[in-house]
């Protein structure tokens, strides 16, 4: 499904429960603006490559824009404005300061040499670096792009800038005014909400079950906290294929392998299975971490778990989660699961801004009390609406802010 279309859905069905203008999904449906940009490369061999890069922002009404940068083939200008869009609503579902913003270049980087996504990185802020700013709309990592990226972009922006200006991105290596915490707060803000769903459902964390769809930055170090509280995890895939071991894979070790540079597939002492398997094991919890529209109503009948608490931005589709909800499943949406990214964000713009800098116990202690209070929040609606679908709730809680901010504001 197109993610724009999907989160447009996602944004109607909210409304229908809430007494707002129309005009409030008119404003909400589309980015405010929306940049695309070409810009050159001279590749090792000599030759020129024109990359085509994008960034989009929804909506500031809360604040700067804010969110990630994608470095990948099927990189589309829809899927960047529903990126986009998610943000906006993610920012306002944990209460942060900010609007939300996306960006993305059309490249497949596994095809690049080190020097070349260096300079693609740097050509990409080169290209879009009036759209940027500390105060106007502040990239991070998302798919394919990491903190050596964005130290590369931050040191493109600073020398264009003549200002050493840490707060222009996020997600930066700590020694360049990273947060501390910040790789792993995602993944960990996965499995925050994935502790507050188990109490609720009465599901024992020890000895549960676990299925992880995608093994990245998200996938892996959600699947390690789980872990470290005993639940077994049994299946994991990355974009090559999966692998499944009874009594538990081994995270740890499996991060440290796949940070060399291999395939989850490759890890020893395990059987090995087709990339899709990760959807009929059943589990307790199912992580879906990986991209947009991975539960479809082709898949979403077999999944037989408990939770799923999405890592990924837009994993399931509207149809989709008819399916689940309806099989009792207790669903944590992206715009709530993997809101603890851009919390810590915040908190590294924050540190940039005042330069002064958190322990990482306080940065994580900090990043699960504001994911909890917006789940108990969500919750609290869901109850005195009678709202089943946890997603429409988290919509309706955030889309209630930004309405009144931009009522305020004069917008409608
Ligand atoms: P990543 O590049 O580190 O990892 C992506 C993983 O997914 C890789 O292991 C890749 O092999 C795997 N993958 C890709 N297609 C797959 C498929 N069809 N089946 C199985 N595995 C597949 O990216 P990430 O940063 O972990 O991001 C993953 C998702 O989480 C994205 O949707 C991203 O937008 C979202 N997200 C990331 C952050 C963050 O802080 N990194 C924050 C919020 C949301």
């Amino acid at each position: 499904m197109n993610p724009l279309e999907m989160v447009q859905s996602q944004i109607k069905s909210a409304l229908e429960k809430m007494d707002l203008d129309p005009i409030v999904y008119h404003l909400l449906k589309e980015p405010k603006r929306f940049y695309e940009y070409t810009f050159p490369v001279r590749m090792d061999d000599g030759s020129i490559k024109i990359f085509k890069g994008f960034r989009s922002q929804h909506n500031d009404a809360l604040g700067p824009n804010k969110g990630g940068l994608r470095f990948h083939q099927d990189v589309t200008a829809d899927e960047v404005k529903a990126l986009s869009a998610w943000m906006t609503f993610k920012c306002s579902v944990v209460g942060l300061p900010y609007g939300g913003g996306k960006g993305g270049v059309v490249v497949d980087p596994r095809d690049l040499s080190r020097r070349e996504l260096e300079k693609v990185s740097r050509g990409w802020m080169r290209a879009f670096h009036n759209e940027i700013g500390q105060f106007k709309d502040i990239p991070a990592p998302d798919v394919n792009t990491n903190p050596q990226v964005m130290a590369w972009m931050i040191d493109e922006a600073n020398t264009i800038t003549s200002k050493n200006q840490g707060g222009h991105l996020t997600g930066k290596p700590v020694e360049l005014g990273g947060s501390l915490g910040r790789t792993e707060a995602t993944g960990y803000g996965v499995s925050f909400m994935v502790r507050k769903a188990a109490e609720k459902i009465n599901l024992n964390l020890k000895g549960s079950t676990t299925v992880v769809q995608g093994f990245g930055n998200v996938g892996s170090y959600a699947a390690e906290l789980l872990q470290s509280w005993g639940s077994k995890v049994i299946a994991v895939s990355d974009v090559y294929g999966s692998i499944y071991k009874e009594d538990g894979i081994d995270i740890p070790a499996l991060m440290e392998f796949v940070a060399k540079g291999n395939k989850v597939s490759d890890f020893p002492g395990v059987e090995v299975k087709d990339r899709d398997a990760v959807f009929t094991t059943k589990c307790d919890i199912f992580l879906p971490c990986a991209l947009e529209n991975s539960i479809t109503k082709e898949n979403a009948h077999v999944i037989d778990c408990k939770i799923i608490s999405e890592g990924a931005n837009g994993p399931t589709t509207p149809e989709a989660d008819k399916i689940l909800l309806d099989n009792g499943i207790f669903v944590i949406p992206d715009v709530l699961a993997n809101a603890g990214g851009v919390t810590v964000s915040y908190f590294e713009w924050s540190q940039n801004l005042y330069g002064h800098y958190w322990s990482k116990e306080m940065v994580l202690e900090e990043e699960e009390q504001i994911m909890v209070r917006a789940f108990d929040e969500i919750v609290n609606l869901m109850e005195k609406e009678n709202i089943k679908d946890m997603r429409q709730a988290a919509f309706m809680h955030s889309i209630k802010k930004i309405a009144s901010v931009m009522k305020l504001r004069g917008w409608y």
